[in-house]
């Protein structure tokens, strides 16, 4: 969502005639996109802060702009901090920013901006915000309530990005199957992908973070049936106890969580999922961790995102539990579980040895080019190639991480 955000940003910047520099050091204006979902990110967003405040001593007439989920409705707090930042704007309310840079007074100028790709693959929210509130999350706060795009606007902007040379676009919400519910015709996501399907040049949709409880067989069908959409499923488990996921207030329990991914394996037996697992939440004890750990060896998932738990402020679970695991345990765990999707996503990526994959071809880095597979895999390979080309590529080595093969069919860019 943040890549998304920078993205809209950047056009709009380029709208009112600025320009990007290579080296921070020599903007005139720098804005800094802030995640705040965990108290990593939220580090890294202060540091940077800093040293920018530094950078700004040393030049005269530097601005900087903060935005991202870092700006809550309160800034009383955030002037206090960072008294040295120009401008403070809430997720997508650019406004702030606008200013700095010389948009015309009176709003408005940003629903004008459509986001320019930078490459074959874009990013395009379709829902912003998220109602579920689970209890260790600051998204809610900081994003504010479910709001749904509508399909004709949301389908203008694909058929732009295709136009400037997308390949791929990624629809995104923070609870992407949640999308439409608030809109007057209640259109859900496969409404969505199907508008889109059609759109000239654009070759693959994905669709990015699902719900347990929301991801429909109408949905798992659409994505099943439709050949642009790509086999390839974020599903967050963030634990595999129905206590903790209670306390969690994820609103699903492990067994429905696991008829989902039945249905979607019955559906699209290739089908790529990944996952996000939390470890160490408010009174997670070692046989909790172990119910997680074994839903995980057993679902064998392509990737874990696994976190350990750092309380978020203002959250439920900040306000009303108490964060009593101890870091050597969580670390412990978080260990665990990385070992283990080591393992799994081996033995997962090594029987894809010797099969042919559909690759979008992405960029090119230290001589190799890379793309993902439509289940959402890595692959490096070599070949007479252009970003945004569909090649069939030979899978002939894997890692856990990643894939190496070589190109035996390639489709053209249109
Ligand atoms: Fe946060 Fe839960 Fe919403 Fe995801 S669904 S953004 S975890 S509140």
């Amino acid at each position: 969502m943040n890549i998304a955000d920078s993205a809209k940003l950047a056009a709009g910047l380029d709208l009112l005639g600025h320009e990007q520099t290579e080296r921070v050091e020599d903007a005139d204006l720098i804005v800094v996109n802030t995640c705040v979902v965990r108290e990593h990110a939220e580090n890294r967003a202060v540091n940077k802060l800093a040293a920018l405040r530094r950078l700004k001593a040393r030049r005269n007439g530097v601005k900087i702009a903060l935005t991202g989920c870092l700006v809550g409705p309160h800034l009383d707090d955030l002037r206090k901090r960072f008294p040295y930042v120009d401008a403070f704007a809430p997720p997508q309310a650019f406004d702030e920013i606008g200013g700095l840079a010389g948009a015309p007074c009176g709003g408005g100028f940003w629903d004008g901006v459509f986001p320019v790709p930078g490459g074959p693959t874009a990013y395009v929210p379709v829902i912003h915000g998220c109602n579920r509130f689970c209890s260790y999350c600051i998204v809610p706060y900081r994003r504010g309530r479910e709001r749904s795009r509508p399909i004709d606007e949301v389908r203008r902007e694909v058929e732009r990005l295709a136009a400037g040379g997308a390949r791929e676009v990624t629809l995104l919400g923070q609870s992407v199957e949640a999308y439409g519910h608030d809109l007057p015709d209640r259109p859900d996501l496969a409404d969505m992908m199907r508008s889109l399907h059609d759109v000239d040049g654009l070759e693959r949709i994905r669709f990015l973070t699902s719900y347990p409880a929301d991801l429909t067989e109408r949905i798992i069908e659409a994505v099943a049936e439709l050949p642009k959409v790509c086999e390839c499923f974020s599903l967050p488990l963030q634990s595999g106890d129905d206590e903790v996921l209670a306390r969690m207030r994820r609103g699903y329990t492990v067994e429905q969580y696991r008829a989902v991914v039945e249905s979607i394996r019955r559906a699209m037996p290739d089908a790529g999922i990944s996952t996000d697992v939390i470890v160490g939440f408010c009174g997670e004890s070692d046989e909790q961790f172990r119910r997680t750990y074994d839903v995980l060896a057993d679902l064998r998932f392509d990737k874990v995102h696994v976190a350990a738990y750092s309380p978020r402020p203002g959250t439920i679970a900040a306000r009303k539990m108490a964060d009593d695991v101890p870091p050597e345990a969580k670390q412990a765990r978080l260990q665990a579980v990385e070992e283990l999707e080591a393992r799994v996503a081996g033995e997962i990526n090594a029987a894809l040895v010797g099969t042919v994959q559909e690759v979008l071809v992405e960029e090119r880095r230290r001589g190799r080019w890379s793309g993902r597979t439509r289940s959402g895999k890595l692959v490096h390979f070599d070949g007479e190639l252009r970003p945004g080309d569909l090649a069939r590529v030979r899978i002939e080595k894997a890692s856990p991480w990643s894939l190496i093969g070589s190109v035996i069919e390639r489709k053209a860019t249109a």
